[in-house]
């Protein structure tokens, strides 16, 4: 089955996993700007990685045919040097019309501090000045909660943004239901030690439906699998749900969300051209 990995680090990823991901029937993948594993020194740091996100790994991407979408932000976890969080919000718009820019994420919260707080609330700032849409992070296990709360509180202070093109990541059983009651999207993260299992994930889509849920691998440096959306097809599958089901968690709505955004220029795979 076609399919798009909604949250994927590829920059943290081998050649190999693209032509695994193609293989598997991945389409497309997007890819959020988050932390490399240690705290970038300058702004320049992030200009040079935001040229990574937008020009190599875009062609690394389409050597197997996948295409490639990005977002771009400063992480929270280095959200707790402000002054270094604003230059890199100064520096953004250089790149927000370059093909495949999405939006701005994933933005959001680590340990819930003051700090992260505040680049949280200035990102949304740019993301509303420039009609972006986010992509959001929320914490890890006993931070999620309160973090997510928190998350959803500034996010509906914010009049100017609509709820529909903001999408909420990491979601778990005890966070889901408040982020799709407030009419933002959701996306399930299945990673291998923590967040969510591909069994999860189906429980949630027979709690919730389909409406406004995704599911993604978030694949990165850590343990992790890239594969992790193949895995939840099949715990589908063997859980009886139809194929129309399946596509539609998969593929039909990233591809519904994505299209809010001017850069998002997908090409469906039914309609790929023949070579030669
Ligand atoms: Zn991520």
């Amino acid at each position: 089955m076609y399919y798009l990995d909604p949250h994927i680090h590829m920059v943290s990823r081998v050649t190999d996993d693209y032509e695994t991901l193609a293989k598997m029937g991945c389409v497309a993948v997007s890819e959020p700007a988050f932390w490399a594993g240690f705290d970038r020194g300058s702004v320049d740091g992030f200009r040079d990685y935001f040229r990574q996100l937008t020009e190599f790994e875009t062609k690394r991407a389409s050597w197997y045919g996948i295409q490639h979408y990005t977002w771009l932000c400063i992480n929270a976890k280095e959200a707790e040097n402000v002054s270094l969080s604003r230059e890199v919000i100064a520096m953004i718009p250089e790149f927000l019309d370059k093909p495949g820019v999405l939006g701005i994420g994933e933005i959001g919260l680590n340990k819930n501090t003051k700090n992260e707080a505040t680049i949280f609330l200035e990102h949304l700032d740019l993301a509303a000045k420039t009609d972006e849409l986010i992509l959001i992070h929320t914490p890890h296990l006993e931070d999620k909660y309160q973090g997510t709360r928190m998350i959803l509180d500034m996010l509906n202070d914010d009049r100017r943004l609509e709820h529909h093109r903001v999408l909420v990541d990491h979601v778990e059983e005890h966070t889901i239901r408040a982020v799709l009651d407030d009419g933002y999207w959701a996306g399930m993260t299945l990673y291998p030690t923590s967040k969510c299992t591909p069994e999860r994930a189906v429980d949630m889509i027979e709690m919730y439906g389909p409406e406004r849920l995704m599911v993604n691998s978030a694949g990165d440096w850590g343990p992790s699998k890239p594969t992790a959306v193949p895995d939840f097809i099949l715990a589908m599958r063997l859980r009886g749900h139809g194929e129309s089901l399946i596509r539609r968690v998969v593929y039909e709505n990233p591809v519904k969300f994505f299209s809010q955004s001017r850069n998002f220029d997908f090409t469906p795979p039914e309609t790929y051209e023949a070579v030669g």
